[in-house]
């Protein structure tokens, strides 16, 4: 047998690519059962406020769907998503090609990675931007170029001046999470316009639909001028559906060709395209949901006033809040069955984030962040 160094190294792992070895792994929000166990508490009496998920459920339309699309389950789903994607055409005036579906829209952003990223090359993300972005990036094996952030948003002249010959795409989250900064509409168009046509610049807008309507840009409409942008949305915020995993990206033809190259054949499966088609129409469970968050949103910043508390103005549905040992906090809250989220993994060690619950969830988040923060 030759003598390789695959038969003188006997761990497997030690032979995975060194970027592979490198990444950190996400970190997502502490189940609730998982808390339950560790602090023998009652899951009914835990609140969860780490993953930004919708306070309402999920949309009753999308949970009917789901009934009904069971009887079915026994079938691969429809590869295509032929009726979410004439779904999404219709309601974003977009050609059916210029959509692919993803499971969750973590999915997408690892097809936007793999498609136009590998060995040699670079993305460009921000400081504190979403944890995704150097993860699909490593997982490529190409390089991942942080830019300082500004007041915690993305410094998009800075980003512009990080852009090499090797960088292949450029991620942008609007709003960012876990900031939950909020990029000009109107800045942002004239950025795209000065990137080169070398970068695919990945949009994230998976907090669209939490913005007030004159905040909104008309991002879907810059896909006509710009044919290196990618759009990714999500259904797992303001639809409620994040236990179904789906999201989708909007691109131009050729662009969601190559992604859905190195996409799994049936990546979305039935009960999420049935749930997410209908989902889209439910706009009563929609308009319940933002009107929810912006209660919410007031009611936590104006405690977090009261407390004396710095905390960085919001465009989704979380804010994060500066309360000094963040870590010492979030486990006081933890005591009390309080679940938020650290982001010490964002660079943003003296801060939680606080995902916006119900009026009664927030009320209790707030009585048990006084008492962590006085103990
Ligand atoms: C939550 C989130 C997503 C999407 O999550 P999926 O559940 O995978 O769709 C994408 N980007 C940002 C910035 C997010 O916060």
């Amino acid at each position: 047998m030759p003598n390789t160094t695959a038969n003188r190294i006997t761990d497997i792992c030690d032979l995975a690519p060194g970027y592979i070895r490198a990444i950190a792994p996400y970190q997502p929000g502490k189940p609730i059962s998982e808390l339950a166990r560790e602090f023998n508490l009652d899951p009914a009496r835990i609140i969860k406020l780490a993953s930004n998920e919708n306070p309402l459920g999920a949309s009753p339309l999308g949970m009917r769907a789901v009934g009904e699309a069971l009887a079915d389950i026994a079938r691969y789903p429809d590869g295509n998503g032929f009726e979410l994607k004439r779904a999404l055409a219709e309601r974003y005036g977009v050609d059916m090609p210029q959509i692919v579906l993803g499971n969750g829209s973590n999915d997408v952003l690892e097809l936007a990675a793999r498609a136009f990223l590998g060995a040699g090359l670079e993305a460009v993300y921000s400081q504190h931007a979403f944890a995704v972005y150097p993860l699909a990036t490593q997982a490529t094996g190409a390089t991942g170029i942080e830019v300082p952030a500004r007041n915690f948003g993305h410094d998009l002249d800075a980003m512009a001046r990080a852009v090499t010959p090797r960088t292949r795409v450029v991620f942008v989250a609007n709003p960012n999470n876990p900031t939950g900064t909020l990029a000009d509409a109107g800045a942002l168009h004239e950025w795209l316009g000065r990137l080169p046509a070398h970068v695919a610049v990945v949009l994230d807008e998976a907090y669209n639909e939490y913005l007030q309507p004159q905040l909104v840009a008309d991002s879907v409409g810059w896909l006509k001028e710009f044919p290196n942008l990618i759009i990714t949305r999500t259904f797992s915020k303001i639809y409620g559906l994040a236990g179904l995993r789906v999201g989708y990206a909007f691109a131009s033809p050729a662009v969601t060709d190559l992604m859905n190259r190195v996409r799994q054949p049936f990546n979305v499966n039935s009960l999420a395209l049935a749930a997410a088609t209908a989902a889209l129409t439910d706009a009563e469970f929609v308009r319940r949901s933002h009107e929810l968050n912006a209660a919410g949103m007031l009611q936590l910043t104006q405690g977090f006033a009261r407390l004396r508390l710095d905390y960085i103005p919001s465009y989704g549905n979380f804010v994060s809040v500066r309360v000094g040992a963040a870590n010492a906090v979030y486990q006081r809250l933890l005591e009390q069955g309080v679940i938020v989220r650290p982001v010490a993994g964002y660079g943003m060690p003296e801060h939680l984030r606080v995902t916006i619950g119900l009026a009664s969830e927030n009320e209790r988040f707030l009585e048990a962040l006084a008492r962590a923060l006085a103990a």
